[in-house]
């Protein structure tokens, strides 16, 4: 199909589910297995919303992570069979994300092990969030099974199991500074100080073996700078330099917190060189267009990954998008502020809302382009004609079915997986709404 020569339409193309279809078949990294990385290593993916590590030691085991819930550590440790040695003699959390830290009593038994952790973890609070706003939830947790995909690092988050505090286990043995050597179970360890997807973030590097774990600073996904869910930036130059750390460990195995392990010295480098270089190449593209006084809005159609990064493994937008990061890393860079006076002190979404619908001949007028957008494959501009309606006329359920139709398409179009569950969750709210 060729585009209108005035560029105004977004024309449909054969491939214009792609994405969703890669979404798809990136499922299959969260596949049931307990797999052995190097002699005396395993890792259970699959089994929950996180990975667990297993490390056997002498007379006894470690354990990096204990997954999301007391159930699903059950399972793991069911999975590990014999291969798990009690005592389990350390406990190490990468971070203290739910998804990691939810299993750790199933894990101990009754074994008293230490747990560890950067003392940052014990510091920090629960994440701040964002209130609820039309049943948008970008991990899809409510999503109608028959359109859930995936939660982009995993499987599912919360959908079948919730996470819970049930099974946390504070820690016993905490480090400050950048990094600290210990010896567990006979096995020589260094923890690592990585602050990335989370403040507290905390590689464990097993030299002797060749095995990294990274936490979840490194994941197969563009990363995620600034979560949809309503998150501060993660700090991008402090991500870059704890990803030189660990690429100047040269690892022969790394064992991320999601998806499956990359394997091989050469394919560790890779991976962890496309991570660096993909956020380093955002971040310097986004400061440059702040400094020439670009808008957000202007930047994340100017800013891209190099075509050699963009084809990466490791950078597919599943859970992060390059987009995204723009966007967090000009809000805390510059504010909220976009440099057009203009914008200093905007109508109120109502009043502009009525004065579009006026502008347009009225709200039947405005409802019709809508519908004639989205039926020529329109749908953004189709979902920002009915907010307006929806502006002025909140209550307008004819337009709340017309924008779940917007958004549903949207949705489907996605190869990230949290802006396909949040458009589609959404979408599953206003029709349920336009329908009562
Ligand atoms: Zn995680």
């Amino acid at each position: 199909m060729v585009a209108s020569t005035l560029g105004l339409s977004s024309p449909a193309s054969a491939d214009e589910f792609a994405g969703r279809e890669q979404l798809r078949a990136s499922s299959v990294e969260f596949r049931r297995e307990v797999i052995e990385v190097t002699e005396g290593v395993f890792a259970a993916v699959g089994y929950s919303a996180s990975n667990v590590i297993l490390i056997q030691g002498e007379g006894g085991s470690v354990i990096v992570d204990t997954s999301a819930n007391p159930v699903d550590a059950a399972a793991i440790v069911d999975a590990f069979g014999e291969r798990l040695v009690r005592p389990v003699r350390a406990i190490i959390y990468t971070h203290n994300h739910p998804d990691h830290s939810g299993g750790a009593k199933v894990f101990a038994g009754a074994d008293n092990p230490e747990i560890i952790s950067h003392q940052t973890l014990v510091e920090s609070g629960p994440e701040f969030g964002r209130g609820p706003r039309d049943g948008g939830d970008a991990f899809g947790t409510k999503l109608s099974d028959d359109l859930f995909i995936n939660a982009g690092t995993q499987l599912e988050y919360g959908r079948v199991t919730p996470h819970t505090r049930e099974g946390f286990l504070p820690p016993t043995r905490t480090f400050r500074g950048e990094a600290e050597a210990i010896e567990l179970a006979g096995v020589q360890i260094q923890l690592i100080h990585t602050p990335g997807e989370s403040p507290e973030n905390t590689a464990v590097w097993i030299a002797g073996k060749g095995v990294l774990i990274p936490g979840d600073d490194f994941l197969k996904s563009y990363p995620n700078l600034s979560p949809i869910r309503g998150l501060k930036l993660r700090p991008p130059e402090k991500w870059v330099a704890s990803l030189d750390k660990m690429l100047a460990l040269e690892a022969t195995y790394m064992i991320q917190g999601h998806m499956r392990p990359v394997l091989g010295k050469d394919e560790v480098r890779t991976a962890l060189t496309d991570y660096r270089d993909g956020i380093k190449t955002v971040l310097d593209q986004t400061l440059a267009g702040i400094k020439d006084g670009k808008t957000a809005d202007e930047l994340v159609q100017e800013v891209r990954l190099s075509p050699e990064l963009a084809k990466s493994p490791y950078l597919q937008e599943y859970y992060g998008t390059v987009a995204w990061a723009v966007r967090g890393i000009y809000a805390d860079y510059v504010g909220w502020f976009d440099g057009n006076p203009t914008n200093l002190n905007p109508l109120s979404p109502a009043l502009r809302g009525r004065k579009m619908l006026e502008l347009a001949g009225g709200v039947d007028n405005m409802v019709l382009r809508a519908q004639e957008a989205i039926e020529a494959k329109d749908f953004q501009w189709g979902a920002e004609l009915i907010d307006y309606v929806l502006a002025a006329e909140p209550e307008n359920l004819a337009a709340k079915a017309i924008k779940a139709e917007a958004l549903t398409a949207l949705g489907e179009r996605q190869i990230n997986a949290t802006a396909r569950n949040y458009y589609l969750t959404t979408a599953q709210h206003l029709s349920k709404q336009s329908r009562e």
